[in-house]
């Protein structure tokens, strides 16, 4: 029987108890991550319903030691999930999750100290300004602009969106028409809902056959809709696609925005890091022009999910938003970065601070050093793969993703292609050390290979070439036997 402890309603620990958690965490966790690529990049899924049913719980009365909850953690569900921290993950978009970034989650939440208003934590919010203000350097944006960090992309295009929303349409919002391309992320348009632009007011421009935005269609569909008296306001531009990479052409882009008095946003959650590598930049050409720009730590630096970023060139645009005050809080200050000000919620974590502590353990440099060389390797790896017998190249990389499908004379139809294709994705991800992934492009599945994570090397790369290249044999092999 379970006897009550004295105390029931104390739920402090003492020192030393502290102290032998954190002890048994960090050792699970370090063991994890140690023993990582000696295991499958994608655990068992067999039976995966019937243990999430299991799993199906009340909440205890009473509590458990914290290393029997560890166990199964680690040592079963753990394993059962896309291996996103392995170094051979390089489906959809990787990052892998640096371990400073964790340490600096622990000492927040342990701290748990207030950032949302800077009075109650002045020192510590000016960390977080710190941190935005050196993507604001590496962005080249103005002094003027300021930012926010969020839980990911898709509410850095919800801040954006709402945003330009306020200062180009006011109340009017039903005149207010987007643009996005054919290629823009899905949450842009979700985002747009959120944000009270409906549907019906989101035009979806052509891509031309690099999948960039069509400049023209963009300035056709603008004169179109000015012409049914709508108000145009808002443009997105993509620095690399999710599906191939692909970079629009921002420039052009910001200069149809300048005349036709539209907000350019620039969506670099994939791509946008790879401005901090200066041989880099001209890749992004006009990125530092935008109006507004998501960036995604979690994927360009490196970071553990949980950690998006807008950039927003008139910081007073992001403020007039955001900014309001309470008889309960404190008088707002102008003169210091005050995350209430700028964005939607008042109680949070401390985002700023897993950001600030890596960026000061590893410098600058090392950023550099690591995002260029994960574009190497995909420009290497591309090179490879289009001499892969069968093998035709959709998309070679502009920064570190190239698309690709398969093609044979066995192969001849577009559904017999996409079905090896999709094989292909499959087979190499079941083998267990490399994942990829791919993307429908309109009628066609596309293979991808993104290189993104910081523990993707050399050795990965060869593994991934190796096997994306005897795959297709046997892919090949069998169909031709069956033609
Ligand atoms: C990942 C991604 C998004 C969405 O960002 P989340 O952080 O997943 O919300 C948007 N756009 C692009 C290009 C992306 O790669």
């Amino acid at each position: 029987m379970h006897t009550e402890p004295a105390d029931l309603a104390n739920l402090d620990l003492s020192p030393a108890d502290m102290q032998a958690m954190g002890n048994l965490v960090v050792a699970r966790a370090v063991g994890h991550l140690a023993a990582l690529q000696s295991t499958p990049i994608l655990g068992e899924y067999a039976g995966i319903e019937a243990l999430c049913r299991d799993l199906r719980e009340g909440a205890p009365e009473h509590g458990a030691a914290l290393e029997s909850l560890l166990a199964p953690l680690f040592d079963d569900w753990m394993p059962r999930a896309f291996g996103t921290a392995h170094a051979g993950y390089m489906a959809y978009i990787p990052g892998g999750g640096v371990y400073p970034a964790a340490l600096a989650d622990f000492i927040a939440d342990a701290a748990n100290r207030y950032t949302g208003v800077w009075q109650a934590a002045p020192a510590l919010v000016q960390l977080e300004a710190n941190a935005l203000d050196w993507l604001r350097n590496w962005m080249q944006f103005p002094d003027a602009a300021r930012g926010l960090f969020t839980t990911g992309g898709s509410m850095a295009m919800f801040n954006a969106i709402a945003c330009a929303r306020e200062r180009l349409l006011g109340n009017d919002i039903r005149s207010g028409v987007l643009y996005v391309s054919s290629q823009t992320h899905h949450c842009v348009v979700k985002a747009a809902k959120l944000a009270g632009i409906a549907h019906d007011r989101v035009r979806v421009v052509e891509v031309d056959q690099d999948f960039r935005m069509r400049v023209d269609a963009l300035e056709r569909a603008i004169v179109a809709d000015r012409g049914a008296g709508l108000t145009p306001f808002m443009v997105f531009s993509t620095a690399g696609t999710t599906n191939t990479g692909a970079v629009d052409p921002i420039d052009a882009v910001a200069d149809v925005a300048a005349r036709e008095h539209l907000w350019h946003h620039v969506d670099g959650a994939y791509g946008g890091f790879f401005h901090m590598v200066p041989e880099l930049r001209p890749l992004l050409g006009g990125l530092s022009r935008a109006d507004s720009l998501t960036l995604d730590p979690h994927k360009g630096m490196f970071l553990p999910y949980g950690t998006g970023a807008l950039l927003v060139r008139d910081g007073e645009a992001l403020r007039a938003l955001h900014s309001s005050t309470a008889g309960y809080l404190p008088d707002n200050q102008s003169e210091f970065y005050d995350p209430a000000q700028y964005g939607p919620d008042l109680s949070r974590g401390f985002p700023g601070l897993r950001v600030w502590l890596t960026v000061k353990f590893f410098g600058a440099a090392k950023y550099r050093a690591a995002l260029a060389e994960k574009r190497a390797l995909a420009v290497w790896a591309a090179e490879q793969v289009a001499q892969i017998p069968g093998v035709v190249m959709d998309a070679m990389p502009q920064l570190s993703l190239f698309a690709f499908h398969l093609q044979s004379p066995a192969l001849a139809t577009l559904a017999a292609q996409n079905t090896a294709t999709r094989a292909l994705m499959d087979r190499v991800t079941a083998r267990g050390e490399v994942m990829v992934t791919g993307a429908m492009v309109g009628e066609r599945f596309l293979a991808r290979v993104c290189v993104l994570s910081f523990r993707t090397r050399r050795a990965q790369m060869d593994i991934c070439v190796r096997q994306l290249a005897e795959e297709t044999a046997l892919l090949l092999a069998e169909a031709a036997k069956h033609a």
